[in-house]
C-alpha cells in the first residue's frame, strides 16, 4: 500500500497553535492510548475507534427535541426521572454507526473520531503551512502517537517528503525499535515523564515506566539530531514530592538531558469524562499553585536543568 494510503483515526486537527512546538503549527491528535493517567485532560482520545460523546448541556429536550430517541436502533436512549436523556453506555459503547448524531442538528450528541487517509492530511498540511512561521510545522499529539504507528511512520515519511518540520509529543510506551524508527523523522520530541517509581507510575497511569525510561535515555544517548524536552504535568500528591522531582534530575543528568517543561494540573478534562459517562477521579483537585511550580522549577534550575512551567513556553 502507499504511504499516502494509509488510514488514520484522528480526533482534532487544530490550525494556528502556538503551545505544541517551535512557531506556529498545525497539531493533529491521534485517536488511542495504552496508558490511563487519572488526570488525563484528553479522556476522548483512549480508545482506537469512534466513540459518542453527549453534552447534556446543549441538549435541547426541554424545548421539545427527541430526535434521537428515535434514531437510535438499540434503544440505548432513556428519559430519567426529572426528563434528561440517558444514554446506555454500554450499548453505546459496541455501536459503529451512530445513528443518534447524524440527526442531532445542536452537537449534543458527537462522534469522536474520524478516519483520514495520510494523503487527506498532508493537504490539510499543505493548506496550512502558508500560516507558519518560519519554524513552524506540524505536531502530532493524542492520545499516544504510537497508538497508530503505521499511520505515524507513513505521515511522517510524507511530511518529510513534503519538507515539513515533524515535532511529537509522546509517553514513549512502545517497542524501542518502533521507537527509534519512527525518531528519525521527527526533529523535536517532547516525551513526557510522570514519575520515576515504577509502581506508581503503575498505579495512576496503568502501566510501568521501565519501557518509557529505557526509551528515552535510548534516544538521549543515541545520535539522533533532534531536541528533547521532557514533559512532566504537576499532579498533587503523585509526582510532586521533592524526592520524586530531584530523582528525576539524577536521571535528566545520567542520560544528558537538560530540558523539561512542567505542566501545571488543570481540570479543563472534567466536562469531556462526563460527556463520555465516567466520573473524573480529580474533579474536586484544584489547580496547581504558582507556589509549588515555582518550587519545582527551582530543584530543576539549581541542578542545571533548564525548567519551563506552564505552555505559554517559547520553543
Ligand atoms: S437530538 Fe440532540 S438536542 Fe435533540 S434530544 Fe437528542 S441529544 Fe438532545
Ligand atoms: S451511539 Fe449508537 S447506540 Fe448509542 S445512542 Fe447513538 S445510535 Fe444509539
Amino acid at each position: 500500500m502507499r504511504d499516502l494510503d494509509v488510514k488514520g483515526l484522528l480526533f482534532d486537527i487544530q490550525s494556528f497553535s502556538v503551545h505544541d512546538g517551535p512557531g506556529c503549527r498545525t497539531t493533529v491528535f491521534m485517536n488511542g492510548c495504552p496508558l490511563k493517567c487519572e488526570w488525563c485532560a484528553n479522556p476522548e482520545s483512549w480508545k482506537g475507534r469512534p466513540q459518542i460523546m453527549f453534552a447534556k448541556t446543549k441538549c435541547k429536550y426541554d424545548k421539545g427535541c427527541s430526535l434521537c430517541i428515535n434514531a437510535c436502533p438499540h434503544n440505548a436512549i432513556s428519559l430519567s426521572d426529572d426528563g434528561v436523556l440517558l444514554l446506555n453506555w454500554k450499548l453505546c459503547d459496541k455501536c459503529t454507526t451512530f445513528d443518534c448524531a447524524k440527526v442531532c442538528s445542536y452537537e449534543a450528541l458527537k462522534v469522536c473520531g474520524k478516519w483520514y487517509t495520510v494523503e487527506e492530511l498532508i493537504k490539510i498540511l499543505n493548506r496550512d503551512s502558508h500560516s507558519w512561521s518560519k519554524e513552524g510545522g506540524v505536531t502530532f499529539s493524542g492520545g499516544e502517537v504510537f497508538y497508530q504507528k503505521d499511520f505515524l511512520m507513513a505521515a511522517l515519511r510524507e511530511c518529510k517528503k513534503n519538507y515539513i518540520h515533524t515535532v511529537i509529543e509522546t509517553s514513549a510506551f512502545v517497542d524501542t525499535d518502533t521507537f527509534m524508527k519512527v525518531m528519525q523523522y521527527i526533529d523535536f520530541a517532547f516525551i513526557d515523564i510522570k514519575h520515576m517509581d515504577r509502581e506508581k507510575h503503575k498505579q495512576k497511569t496503568g502501566v510501568y515506566n521501565d519501557l518509557i525510561l529505557k526509551n528515552i535515555e535510548t534516544l538521549a544517548k543515541s545520535d539522533w539530531s533532534g531536541r528533547i524536552v521532557l514533559r512532566m504535568p504537576v499532579i498533587k500528591e503523585f509526582n510532586d514530592s521533592d524526592e520524586n522531582i530531584i530523582k528525576i534530575t539524577e536521571f535528566m543528568k545520567k542520560v544528558g538531558l537538560f530540558e523539561i517543561n512542567i505542566l501545571p494540573f488543570h481540570r479543563m478534562g472534567d466536562s469531556k469524562w462526563s460527556q463520555l459517562g465516567r466520573k473524573y477521579p480529580y474533579s474536586k483537585e484544584k489547580p496547581t499553585s504558582q507556589k509549588k511550580l515555582d518550587h519545582i522549577q527551582e530543584i530543576f534550575l539549581d541542578s542545571q536543568i533548564a525548567c519551563y512551567t506552564g505552555s505559554e513556553t517559547p520553543f
